[in-house]
């Protein structure tokens, strides 16, 4: 079978128009939760995931095309809860744009794409937020309070392993075919996507998508 690094860093290859690149980072996540719902189950791991969202307290950092795909999302959403979202995403990063990056880690508020205690972009949320899981979640509850703790989640190895060699085949087909790997902080990157339709041009273009130059 093929690994889900290498069907992305084909599709990559041949994308033409940005729907081409949609359709290849589906795939990739599609094969990726694939594999891992798999190896869950050979291994017969059960984690704490699945009711709560206690781990959407943590600080969020996106790749370029996650961000493009998120805004994606929220723009099919019915008025009243894109508005909802976009006060979030406004209200989010007005509170942290001037953190440092070591006080971003101890920030604790709900991310900014949770309504009523969901994902509201579940079906585009980042490899970061997929690839979090906890065999405890007692713990993860205890964390949102104590954002310190979150580096000690118990996780199960073997899927932890699975997950970053996903993502690591992924970033490695994006330093393949030359697309930015940079990743930006969620809410800044969204609000960027959403105000300025030509990073994405940027983008494809294998430039750097969040800067504002010609660089
Ligand atoms: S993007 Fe979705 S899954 Fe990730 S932290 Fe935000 S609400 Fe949670």
């Amino acid at each position: 079978m093929q690994r889900p690094g290498e069907i992305l860093a084909e599709r990559l290859r041949q994308a033409k128009v940005p729907r081409d690149y949609s359709a290849a980072f589906r795939e990739f996540y599609d094969t990726a939760e694939r594999h891992a719902s798999e190896y869950m189950q050979e291994a017969d791991i059960r984690v704490a995931c699945g009711t709560c969202s206690f781990c959407c307290y943590q600080w969020v950092r996106v790749l370029a095309h996650e961000a493009f795909a998120i805004v994606d999302c929220i723009s099919t959403m019915e008025p009243p809860r894109r508005q909802q979202v976009l006060e979030q995403l406004h209200s989010y990063h007005s509170d942290s744009h001037l953190l440092s990056p070591e006080d971003q880690d101890s920030f604790h508020r709900a991310c900014p794409l949770l309504i009523d205690g969901r994902c509201s972009v579940y079906p585009v949320r980042p490899s970061n937020c997929r690839r979090f899981h906890s065999l405890d979640s007692s713990h993860c509850q205890r964390s949102v309070e104590q954002p310190e703790l979150w580096k000690d989640t118990p996780l199960h190895k073997g899927l932890a392993g699975a997950w970053s060699d996903m993502i690591l085949a992924a970033d490695y087909s994006y330093h393949l075919t030359g697309h930015d790997q940079t990743t930006y902080n969620l809410a800044e990157a969204c609000l960027a996507a959403l105000s300025n339709p030509a990073l994405r041009r940027r983008w494809v273009q294998k430039k750097k998508a969040l800067l504002h130059d010609d660089s």
